[in-house]
């Protein structure tokens, strides 16, 4: 079972963890070992849980930042110790950022840098108008097979950008 198979997504209400940064996370979600907790606003029927289009969208982006975290925990180790250190890199590079003054000390994070791959792709991939992707139709009509065929339809171009990312990634470091 691959990482993505593992993960589970959970209400934040029920976590233990309420953590100083987490205004900061886009919309408010965070990964932890292999659980990503999504804020109340995520469920809310007036919030990002109201079954539209734009809803499906706002998860599956948003989703795909936060499986970006998954591999980074697994490295940290799954148990409480590997949590805890995982947490206080993260709060270390929070910290170190808000002193230099950058802008948006969670968005500038290495890690979170790293975590953002796939949504970058992603939006690279679905261009200005996401919800007139096929892709989008396809997931949003909760069709598997569709969704598998678009994946497929796109690999060499997910691909491609993918490791376009990288270069992105040096321009964006070069002008904070
Ligand atoms: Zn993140």
């Amino acid at each position: 079972m691959n990482l993505l198979e593992r993960a589970r997504i959970r209400p934040a209400r029920d976590n233990w963890i309420r953590v100083p940064w987490y205004r900061y996370h886009r919309g408010g979600a965070m990964t932890v070992g292999r659980t990503i907790w999504f804020t109340r606003k995520w469920y809310d029927a007036a919030g990002y849980g109201d079954g539209s289009p734009l809803a499906t969208w706002n998860w599956l982006a948003h989703l795909a930042h936060e499986t970006g975290h998954l591999p980074q925990a697994e490295r940290f180790g799954r148990h409480i110790l590997g949590k805890a250190r995982y947490i206080m890199a993260f709060a270390a590079q929070y910290a170190q950022r808000a002193l230099m003054l950058r802008s948006d000390p969670h968005d500038g994070a290495p890690l979170e840098f790293e975590a953002d791959h796939g949504r970058w792709v992603l939006l690279q991939l679905v261009g200005d108008r996401p919800l007139a992707h096929p892709l989008l139709h396809a997931l949003h009509m909760r069709d598997a097979q569709a969704v598998r065929a678009q994946c497929h339809q796109c690999a060499s171009r997910i691909a491609d950008l993918s490791q376009r990312y990288a270069e992105h990634k040096r321009k964006v470091l070069l002008h904070t």
